[in-house]
């Protein structure tokens, strides 16, 4: 093995918002820099002018950052290699054309889109390859003069890559190992545009990895079957010696069922598909994201590394990014597609809910209780937080399980109050108030607790029946933490007025 310095590159193309699977390629080049001290870029590949969406890029900027992606250079970034996006890089594509023209590897071609379809109509799975492209009109049957006149009246033209038939071509895939082509299923892809003075990807993304000196080229599946053409590509200018080592993804699937992964999916089984919330700038759909939805970065990224990676099964499947650098192997990635358990994805954040520290949760749930017009401090949330968050995986079932914390109930459960509530219960509250009235506003847990415990005893009253009321009372329902944990944290005043409404509504 070469001794090269290890720089991986992430470079989606800004055609909208960025798919959990676009997350996973960009966290696996992440790891996989970091595991050997390399380097990672942040290219975009914005050469398809047909494509390009408005504030693509930035979303992609913010949701890496958001899940603690970091580059060393790159769009936003800067760094000795660029421009880093490709639609700045023209001169320097043009140049690489060129050359390629020279050395007569590739070949400019004049066909119109209306002479490309006759051709399709007349000739069964036409394909613009060595087979036909001495019927077309293109620089390797027009004269020079002629296609020198053409180019000179403004006639749009392409440039072809002239790739040899019945040539085998292997790609090293580090986790497919080798993947063996026959030139003669590529055409003569087009490497350029004049139209629109830009390059295509195939070119530009050799073109760059080069001059990057990318190492390695981690991306997903979908990317394999171009890499034969980028194999030729790289010969073709001479570039063996320093063609990056492959290793494409395997795709990820559908939660049930067959196929790939679909925003579809997420849509009908409601689940996000994009990190971060995404309105779409020309239709103004809006797509959930993951962080909207109230998820942790480090669930997410946790979540999205075993989606077809996994550390062995002597290792425990929660890592932080630190144990995820540490023990990830690019060769142990699997080849079969991974299926996306999104409930795994719930799991490891309610695991990391647990974890998380509260003040920082209640920073993320203020805005969801001043939505409710709810005044309150973070120190308040922070505590509500700490009761009730083993019962939540979300930031916003944080708010359904503890919003009676901040709003005393108005009404109560029916079902419930048909169960629990007994005509005794008035004179119970009644005691209760005065026995509570009594103490100072802080009603510490276990005192309260062996206070009103000791009272029930002396009265001979039923446990079960009187705490289940007091319950109803606190919450309007028969849920939330333990009772006295409530009360300490509503205080005297409040848990005094919430017992005297029950009576009034109740009676
Ligand atoms: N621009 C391609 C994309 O959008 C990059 C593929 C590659 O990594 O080579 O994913």
């Amino acid at each position: 093995m070469s001794q090269r310095r290890v720089r991986v590159r992430f470079a989606p193309s800004p055609t909208g918002a960025l798919h959990i699977g676009g997350v996973r390629t960009a966290l696996y080049n992440y790891l996989f820099a970091q595991a050997h001290g390399g380097d990672m870029i942040l290219r975009i590949e914005d050469t398809d002018s047909q494509r390009f969406v408005p504030g693509a890029e930035e979303y992609i900027i913010e949701s890496l950052e958001w899940l603690g992606i970091k580059f060393d250079e790159g769009v936003s970034y800067g760094g000795p290699h660029g421009p880093y996006r490709q639609s700045e890089r023209r001169e320097i594509y043009r140049a690489h054309v060129d050359q390629l023209l020279q050395a007569g590897r590739a070949y400019i071609a004049f066909d119109t889109p209306e002479e490309l379809e006759a051709k399709r109509q007349s000739i069964p799975n036409f394909q613009y390859d060595a087979s036909t492209r001495l019927s077309m009109r293109n620089s390797l049957v027009l004269a020079a003069e002629e296609v020198e006149r053409l180019i000179q009246e403004g006639e749009q033209y392409v440039v072809r890559f002239k790739v040899e038939p019945n040539e085998e071509i292997i790609v090293q895939d580090i986790i497919r190992s080798e993947v063996s082509f026959n030139s003669s299923i590529l055409d003569d892809k087009v490497l350029y545009k004049s139209a629109d003075d830009l390059p295509t990807y195939h070119l530009a993304n050799i073109v760059d990895d080069h001059l990057m000196q990318i190492s390695h080229v981690i991306r997903g599946e979908e990317w394999l079957p171009s890499s034969p053409l980028h194999v030729l590509l790289y010969r073709a200018f001479g570039w063996e010696d320093t063609m990056p080592q492959f290793a494409h993804l395997p795709l990820l699937l559908k939660p049930d069922g067959n196929g790939k992964l679909s925003k579809r999916d997420g849509d009908r089984l409601g689940f996000p598909v994009f990190p971060l919330r995404w309105v779409d700038p020309k239709t103004g759909e809006v797509s959930s994201g993951y962080r909207e939805s109230g998820y942790l970065p480090e669930a997410l990224v946790n979540f999205v590394a075993l989606l077809g990676w996994n550390p062995g099964n002597e290792h425990d499947e929660v890592m932080s990014m630190q144990e995820l650098i540490h023990h990830f192997k690019l060769d142990k990635c699997s080849k079969a597609g991974a299926r996306f358990d999104y409930q795994k994805g719930r799991w490891f954040n309610h695991h990391y809910l647990q974890q998380a520290d509260p003040e920082r949760l209640a920073r993320l749930l203020m805005p969801l209780i001043r939505e409710q017009g709810i005044e309150t401090t973070e120190s308040y949330a922070a505590r509500v937080i700490e009761l009730v968050r083993e019962r939540s995986q979300t930031i916003p079932e944080l708010w359904e399980q503890g919003s009676f914390f901040f709003l005393a109930p108005t009404s109560y459960d029916e079902k419930t109050v048909a169960k629990r509530w007994r005509p005794e219960s008035k004179q119970w509250f009644e005691a209760l108030i005065a026995l509570l009235s009594q103490q100072g506003e802080q009603l510490p847990s276990l005192e309260t607790e062996t206070l009103v415990k000791q009272w029930i005893e002396t009265s001979e009253l039923s446990l079960g029946a009187v705490m289940n009321c007091f319950r109803l009372a606190l919450v309007g329902a028969s849920r939330g933490p333990h009772i006295f944990d409530i009360t300490a944290l509503l205080g005297r005043d409040e848990t005094i007025a919430r017992l005297q409404h029950a009576i009034q509504v109740l009676g």
